[in-house]
């Protein structure tokens, strides 16, 4: 039995699996997922996760352990709302990190104070300020121990190109929701298959849709409607 949770993992190993596994690269380097580019490496695993959203998904996928009945569409539309529960706030709280951590690894003077660099952050992002004896920066072993120094933004980052990705299969699928076989293989041929043999500008060109959509993304710096829309924004 596999909960919920359990599959949005299954489907965002499945799609790091699918980078590999539909690579048309031969040069081992760049090809599936080697050499891609840091912020770009989670946009197949987290674009599939997408689909673990989508109602018209799960309902096929779905079954009681004793009944057998699809998942109810009343407890869908719930499980929904938890997800986007505040999550403007888990957005602002992932920027504070991110912005925290290119600054303290660029133009931060080490011999500072860092609660002071954090408090600049926090004056700038924060909705909700922690009291002044909080020293999380101290514990953020992910850009000291964990190899994303300066590089924690590329969590973030990954879900806006993911979601950019997904809106082109929204806005391209038929009156009965079924995604586009046409913008399928636009998507393989620009994201799984191209690896990193080509920057993602140049597999935009070549492509259409689905990365021409990225392109603008990245160009613009704006986050697309899609990203919002995952999180419970119109
Ligand atoms: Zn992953």
């Amino acid at each position: 039995m596999l909960t919920h949770d359990d599959v949005i993992t299954l489907f965002h190993e499945c799609g790091h699996g699918l980078h590999h596994m539909l690579t048309q690269v031969n040069e081992r380097d760049v090809s599936g997922i080697s050499g891609v580019e840091w912020d770009a490496v989670e946009l197949p695993s987290q674009f599939m996760e997408n689909f673990c959203w989508e109602w018209g998904v799960l309902k096929y996928m779905t079954a009681h352990v004793e009944t057998g009945e699809p998942l109810p569409r009343e407890l869908f539309d719930k499980m929904l709302e938890a997800k986007n529960f505040q999550s403007g706030l888990g957005t602002l709280r992932q920027v504070e990190f991110a912005l925290f951590d290119m600054l303290l690894h660029t133009d931060h003077d080490p011999q500072a104070d860092i609660m002071g660099l954090l408090q600049q952050v926090r004056d700038e992002v924060s909705v909700l300020h922690p009291p002044a004896f909080n020293r999380m920066a101290h514990t953020f072993s992910h850009i000291f121990a964990g190899g994303y120094a300066a590089g924690y933004y590329s969590y973030k980052w990954a879900e806006v190109l993911s979601a950019d990705a997904y809106a082109a299969f929204e806005e391209t699928a038929g009156k009965d929701g079924m995604p586009s076989v046409q913008t399928g293989r636009k998507y393989r041929q620009a994201i799984p298959e191209a690896g990193a043999a080509a920057r993602p500008s140049n597999r935009s060109r070549r492509s259409g849709a689905a990365s021409r959509r990225s392109t603008r993304c990245c160009g613009t710096g704006a986050w697309p409607e899609q990203f919002q829309r995952e999180r419970g924004g119109s």
